[in-house]
């Protein structure tokens, strides 16, 4: 039956119909774009993760291969090979982590010819950071500086510029990824994968995947960007996959061989791309040829593609080409359509509609609250290595710099890799942070000493840092004694505005006094350590220095400092050698010796209620802006579905499917404690045996700090547990809140609502969660109920006038989602174990409505960027009159604006320096901060004198005036029309003065005219 058909395949195919004969067949691989028809765009990719379930290093080389057989080593290999073979087949690459291991590699005629293939367009880098990296987890910051790492040396090694944003993975969208990472890295387009199951199915009858996003409300149509959604996933359509092992069906077209098969696998491709172009806009649509790790053996896809272009060429009902995400860009704007506009962003995600991928908001808060310090860290040490100076030497933060990129993949802080992955990307933060830790200490160092301007040689001062501080462990501040000898003090503040902020370091002694700068004495007060806390500093200072730690110390001794902006100020400690000059002791008293139903603390103006019953807070009381507002703050938990009902999905690293609903009770069994003294008021609970909690509240600050400890979470009642807690007020809020964006813009929420569709909701609770990177707030007609976080966390406001926040979980099984692996993290110190136990921060504060922003947008710049203290033991007045006691890289009359931070100040190399100015407030948010900021260059850098100011592109690859010439200018159904969007104006090379509109972030590569040494 079958030899009919052969022979009149034959006939349609072979040269010569009457010989039955089989030879070389020169496919024709050269296909471009053709009108009037629809043209499949191959885009052959492999999808890299930078670590997931093998580390990255494992992944490259194809180590522990028996986990999955990955080797991005013979991805880049064989690709090479096949793109070397035939100049018509392309290759796109995205993860710069992974190009530079094998780059390092290739001997220089391999990197010539290499340099070809990307010259003539066959290899193209887009994306180009150093990986694909989160979009819900990640702080801006961290995002900006990963692609600004891996676009340079896209730029150094082959003078290239990406194009297009490829997110094809990451779970949910965010709209800083639209406008900042999109749209103000110059790309034309960005294309992903992952949105709701209900948005998509939507948007494929609407034929709406494609649209222009508009991320941000301040910055409009001039950083709009066009984005592709694909219809289904980033893998081709069913039956056209061509991997090794894959079970598509190759073209068979060996006319002597059985199962020729090309007129069938034709007529599936015609059908297939038909399906797509049914859901399309114009007449182009991309099919991506790859998936995870795919192209290990490259020529088994290029061999397909490349008999697919002939033969469905040939047949001539679509036309089929090689092509990359910017051709099809290019493509797509040629066909001057009008486009859809899209706003906000697209969280959560659901692939199901029981499965919300909202767990991995918070999954792995440890590590998510490592990265995040290490952030504020990395850029203030940039700062001080600037003030130093390099003098031609390499920076020593390369390390951290990579360590930090490769942890904002969105399997890293995401939270979503095995256990052995998480340890490897932690391992290597804290190998960058020793060098850097090395680097601020000498730098510190230099800056001390910089006042004799004759020093010659080394650095004598050696300043020692405490990385444990929060657990109170800090061997040189916990051993001040009676000799000569005083503890040296240097704080650096990383903000460009000055900063009050109370110190707080362990000590043992309580005869201690505090000196400023001048030798004056200042007030300071002791704040007794209580138990809850002794436990996890003798773990965990185990867990990390390997050692177990001294005698836990009895005391924190907390003094205010004032800090200059970009500088430090210099406090001493010493032994008290007068009565009546020591530390001030808190007053203590507990709960159970007061007759009264409620206990008020604060020594300023903010006064925080508790009542003596339950426990709890109560209410929040503001003297100076006369809030006075019930707030009750509580501990709650969720058991995690074990995926055994009907519809089996678990609670697990990715996805949050609660199954229950806990109140932590605070049964009264450890009475409250409560501090007093003059610089701050301390409320300590013991809510159950594994969470506690310190309530702060300062003599100089209007918000509430809440430091919480958290874990072991038990799971000997057989459930996984996600812990979190609720801030309640009465206001009525109509269901409404706002979450920031990667710690930048705040994105209107309601509840049970989306704003692109008609929501059914079926997960209420983990439907409603959004990842939480800044901060959340409510409002009502008068009041404003704002919670900043000190780390990436999921939230919600699941009734109205509340705020929840899940802050740590402990799970049981696996979500099926290809982790593999129980969410279970366990620390282990000598031969016992146990769940982690997680120390963070938040903050809460209550305003008049209106007041709030000021408060989000200040000190959410000051969590992101603590004071960075450094000690050493010296005699205090000899350390006054040999040191420089007070520093600041700005002019002394000078501070910068409310409004901006400095997010980047790095040399990169003598007399040239990388500066980001951003500006904290969106249009709109503040009466007093939302409008046009300047920065005077010439006051930020004193002692420099400043030649050429050149503005980039955010990731500092281009000139941003060549950006603006290239950028594509989309056609855009909007509903309305656009109020005039504002940007700061060109800077003038004589004031050098830079404007700053809403939400702007500017960057500019400054060259120094014969740079010099600071001294001050
Ligand atoms: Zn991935």
């Amino acid at each position: 039956m079958a030899f009919p058909l052969l022979f009149l395949l034959f006939c349609t195919f072979c040269s010569s119909p009457s010989a039955i004969y089989s030879t070389f067949i020169p496919y024709n691989t050269s296909a471009s774009v053709v009108s009037g028809k629809i043209n499949v765009h191959f885009v052959p990719h492999s999808h890299d993760d930078v670590g997931w379930l093998k580390t990255v290093d494992q992944y490259y080389f194809g180590g522990n291969n028996s986990i999955r057989g990955a080797c991005v080593q013979n991805v880049l290999d064989s690709v090479m090979s096949s793109l070397f073979e035939d100049k018509n087949r392309k290759f796109i690459y995205v993860e710069m982590a992974f190009f530079q291991r094998w780059w390092r590699q290739q001997s220089s005629g391999m990197k010539e010819r290499v340099k070809g293939l990307v010259n003539s367009g066959q290899l193209e880098f887009i994306n180009g950071g150093m990986c694909m990296h989160d979009e819900a987890t990640p702080h801006y910051i961290d995002l900006i500086d990963q692609t600004t790492l891996g676009h340079k040396f896209i730029k150094d090694e082959f003078g290239q510029i990406p194009r297009v944003g490829w997110q094809i993975d990451p779970f949910g969208h965010s709209a800083v990824q639209a406008y900042l990472l999109g749209a103000e890295f110059g790309f034309d387009s960005l294309f992903f994968a992952r949105i709701d199951y209900q948005d998509r199915a939507k948007r494929l009858q609407d034929k709406t995947l494609e649209v222009v996003w508009r991320g941000s409300q301040s910055l409009g149509s001039t950083s709009q960007i066009f984005t592709g959604i694909f219809p289904r996933h980033y893998d081709p359509p069913d039956g056209f996959t061509f991997e090794i092992n894959d079970v598509s069906p190759p073209i068979q077209d060996d006319v002597l061989l059985f199962d020729y098969n090309v007129q069938e696998r034709v007529s599936d491709f015609v059908a297939a791309a038909l399906a797509q172009a049914n859901v399309t806009r114009t007449n182009h649509i991309m099919w991506l040829m790859g998936t995870d790790f795919r192209y290990q053996y490259a020529n088994s896809w290029y061999r397909q593609m490349d008999k697919f272009i002939h033969y469905v060429n040939q047949d001539g009902r679509v036309n089929v080409l090689y092509s990359t995400p910017s051709m099809y860009t290019d493509a797509k704007h040629a066909a001057n359509e009008e486009w859809p506009l899209k706003t906000g962003d697209f969280f959560p995600y659901a692939d199901h509609q029981n499965a919300y991928w909202t767990g991995y908001f918070t999954s792995r808060p440890a590590f998510k609250g490592f990265v995040r310090t290490m952030s504020g860290y990395y850029l203030a040490a940039r700062q001080l290595e600037f003030f130093r100076g390099r003098s031609g030497v390499a920076s020593k933060l390369g390390v951290l710099a990579d360590a930090l990129a490769i942890a904002q993949h969105h399997d890293a802080v995401s939270g979503t890799q095995r256990q052995h992955v998480a340890a490897d990307y932690a391992l290597r933060i804290s190998i960058g942070y020793k060098e850097a830790e090395k680097l601020v200490a000498s730098s510190l160092g230099f800056l001390t000493e910089s006042r004799s301007s004759t020093r010659q040689g080394s650095i004598s001062t050696e300043l020692e840092q405490c990385p444990l501080l929060n657990i109170s462990y800090c061997p040189p501040t916990e051993s001040i004694s009676s000799d000569e000898q005083s503890l040296v003090v240097v704080a650096y503040n990383p903000l460009g505005w000055k900063r009050e902020e109370v110190i707080r370091i362990p000590v043992s002694s309580e005869n201690v006094e505090v000196r400023d700068s001048n030798g004056i004495q200042i007030e300071s007060q002791l704040v007794p350590l209580l138990n809850a806390t002794s436990r996890v500093r003798t773990i965990y200072a185990k867990a990390y220095t390997g050692h177990f730690p001294s005698e836990m110390p009895k005391y924190w001794l907390a003094f205010s400092a004032s800090l200059p902006p970009l500088g430090f100020n210099t406090y001493f400690v010493s032994v008290a050698n007068q009565t009546g000059s020591s530390s001030i002791l808190s007053l203590v008293h507990t709960a159970e010796n007061t007759k009264a139903r409620t206990v008020e603390v604060g020594p300023g103006n903010l006064k925080l209620r508790f009542s003596v019953d339950s426990g709890e807070l109560t209410h929040f009381i503001n003297g100076r802006s006369l809030v006075a507002t019930s707030v009750e703050q509580s501990y709650g938990y969720y058991t995690g579905n074990d995926g055994t009902n009907k519809d089996p999905q678990a609670s697990g690293a990715y996805v949050f499917r609660p199954n229950g609903t806990f109140t932590v009770k605070n049964l009264g069994q450890v009475p409250s404690t409560f501090l007093r003294g003059p610089l701050l008021d301390e409320v300590h609970q013991q809510l159950n045996p594994w969470i506690s909690q310190v309530t702060r509240v300062y003599k100089g600050k209007e918000h509430a700090e809440i430091e919480f400890v958290i874990g072991p979470i038990p799971l000997d009642d057989g459930t996984g547990k996600e812990i979190t807690t609720q801030i309640k007020t009465t206001m009525k809020t109509n269901k409404t809140f706002y979450t920031d964006s990667n710690g930048r813009d705040f994105i209107k929420r309601v509840r049970d609502q989306r704003t692109d569709w008609d929501l059914e909701v079926n997960q209420p609770v983990a439907g409603n969660y959004y990842p939480v990177n800044l901060g959340i707030y409510v409002e009502d007609d008068t009041t404003e109920l704002s919670v900043l976080v000190d780390r990436s966390v999921g939230g919600s406001s699941l009734v109205d006038g509340q705020i929840e926040l899940m802050l740590h979980r402990r799970m049981l099984h696996d979500d099926m989602r290809g982790v593999g692996e129980v969410l279970n993290e366990i620390v282990c110190v000598l031969d016992e174990c146990e769940g982690l136990t997680i120390v963070g921060k938040m903050f809460l504060r209550v305003d008049q409505l209106g007041e709030g922003a000021k408060w989000r947008r200040t000190v959410g710049q000051e969590i992101y960027s603590p004071v960075l203290v450094a000690f050493t033991k010296q005699d205090a007045s000899k350390w006054m009159e040999s040191h420089v006691n007070s520093f600041s890289g700005v002019d002394p009359s000078y501070s910068l604006p409310n409004n901006v931070a400095v997010i980047t100040l790095q040399e990169l190399k003598v007399g040239e320096v990388l500066l980001r100015l951003a500006h904290l407030y969106e249009i709109g948010e503040d009466k007093d901060y939302s409008g046009m900021a300047r920065v005077e260059l010439k006051m930020l850098f004193p002692n420099k004198k400043i030649g050429k100011v050149t503005e980039l592109s955010l990731s500092a690859n281009q000139k941003r005036s060549e950006l603006e010439k290239r950028r594509l200018v989309w056609k855009v159904a909007a509903k309305e029309e656009e109020s005039k969007v504002v940007r700061g104006g060109a800077v003038d090379p004589d004031n050098l003065v830079v404007e700053l509109a809403p939400m702007e972030i500017r960057t500019f590569f400054l060259n120094f005219d014969s740079p010099q040494i600071y001294v001050s």
